[in-house]
């Protein structure tokens, strides 16, 4: 339960996150459309309207110069043609439609037309008439120049409101832009944040417990991924933990039931006779001393016979735990077929060797087992030991067998060494002892 809410937080983070972007960014989006629009429409009309209108003003500004250029001329010049030439031109100037359109223009352009209409017409009486005039002539050019520039800044004016309007939307639009900018590098900071977290932290932990997954190590300890996907890759793993487990105790059983044997839970032959390899080579190439042995139990068909297979059986698995019970911890003993055993002991020579081969045949002798039934039934061993510390294991047990053989011919329930006899000292056992069923 806790996980799959878990999932869906996980869910739920990309998810809002995503949709947080789509609505920001949609927005700045608008907004960005928005102050594009206001700079091409601030744009078209300074291109429709306000170049033409600006001309315009050129125009009207450079007649109303042009009218009191042609009004100084007036003043200055002798004669009264040129006067009367340039009266014509200020009467042409004066009906111009860009000045007859400007009111405040025109008002100015007919007084001074009236003016120097005036004064010309007055030069024709007298000569030095026009000298007389000049100071109002100059209140007037004043006025015709403050007019020209009144008009040029009104042209100017009339551009800078659009530029005021297209720039601004720039600026507007140009912190839009960062906003959004930013608003995309928050995004993609979340969405690292948030792949980091619920996809990069969890697949390497996945490749971490991957690499170290084994049977020997305990199973991954994942933390809670909030992904259905990474969950489930890591339930696998998991589940794949077990199993490789219980493969593993799987294996170990079969291995054991493969070089067991069923009966006495001894190591079978083929085993035996492996490690038997491998432990006689080792002692012969540190040349460490090394016995074999091979034990049979007496009259055994004979036991069978008397008192059951299952009575065979159970002195075969009692024998089996008293030789465990005897032996050394590194010794190897294997239930080599039937009532037969063989022996390997490592670090020992035949002369030590005999003294414990001798131990079992004598606890052997004195081993009673009981049967379901109540009865007691006892059994004895032969034993034929071998030094193995020369030759292979398959010579070294045949001469044991040898041995074992001259045991039994010799009266049984002995132990017998292959080769030169071992002196026999004080300390040891009486091994002549022969028992019959
Ligand atoms: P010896 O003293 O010369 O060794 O005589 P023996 O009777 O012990 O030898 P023999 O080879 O004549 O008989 C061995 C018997 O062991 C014959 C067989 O029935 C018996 N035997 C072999 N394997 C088993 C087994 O797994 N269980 C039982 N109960 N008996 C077995
Ligand atoms: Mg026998
Ligand atoms: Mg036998």
């Amino acid at each position: 339960m806790i996980r799959s809410l878990q999932a869906i937080q996980a869910g739920r983070a990309f998810a809002l996150l995503a949709a947080l972007f789509v609505a920001a960014f949609g927005a700045a989006v608008v907004l960005l459309a928005l102050d594009q629009q206001r700079v091409i429409e601030a744009t078209s009309r300074l291109q429709d309207q306000t170049v033409p209108e600006i001309i315009r003003f050129q125009r009207l500004a450079r007649n109303l110069e042009q009218l009191r250029q042609e009004g100084e001329r007036i003043f200055a010049v002798s004669s009264h043609a040129s006067r009367q030439q340039s009266m014509f031109v200020v009467t042409l100037i004066a009906s111009h439609p860009s000045i007859l359109e400007h009111p405040g223009a025109a008002q100015l352009a007919r007084e001074t037309e009236q003016f120097l209409g005036e004064v010309v017409r007055q030069s024709i009486a007298d000569d030095r008439r026009p000298a007389t005039r000049y100071d109002e002539w100059q209140r007037l050019a004043a006025r015709l120049g403050m007019q020209v520039d009144d008009v040029s800044i009104q042209g100017i004016n009339l551009a800078n409101n659009d530029l005021v309007v297209a720039t601004s939307a720039m600026k507007l639009a140009r912190s839009k832009l960062m906003m959004a900018l930013i608003l995309v590098g928050v995004f993609l900071l979340g969405f690292m944040i948030l792949v980091r977290r619920h996809l990069i932290q969890p697949l390497q932990q996945i490749n971490l417990a991957l690499s170290t997954l084994s049977a020997d190590r305990p199973a991954p300890d994942f933390k809670p991924s909030t992904m259905l996907e990474i969950q489930a890759v890591e339930e696998s793993i998991l589940e794949h933990h077990a199993l490789l487990i219980q493969n593993d105790e799987t294996r170990q059983v079969l291995e054991k039931l493969a070089n067991k044997d069923g009966l006495t839970g001894l190591m079978n032959r083929r085993h035996f006779m492996q490690s038997a390899e491998v432990e006689l080579q080792r002692a012969q190439r540190y040349r460490r001393p090394v016995t074999v042995a091979m034990a049979d139990l007496d009259f055994f068909k004979k036991l069978n016979d008397t008192y059951g297979h299952a009575a065979g059986d159970a002195m075969l698995r009692a024998f089996a735990d008293l030789v465990q019970d005897t032996l050394r911890q590194s010794d190897l003993v294997c239930r080599y077929g039937g009532e037969e055993f063989a022996f390997l002991f490592p670090e020992i020579g035949p002369a030590e060797t005999q003294k414990l081969a001798e131990r079992l045949r004598a606890r052997c002798d004195a081993m009673e087992v009981s049967l379901p039934d109540g009865r007691v039934i006892k059994a004895t061993v032969s034993i034929g030991l071998a030094d193995a510390s020369e030759c292979p294991i398959e010579i070294a047990l045949k001469r044991a067998d040898e041995a074992l053989y001259e045991a039994k011919r010799l009266g049984r329930n002995r132990v017998e060494l292959s080769g030169p006899p071992v002196p026999a000292t004080d300390s040891e056992p009486d091994m002549r002892t022969a028992r019959l069923f």
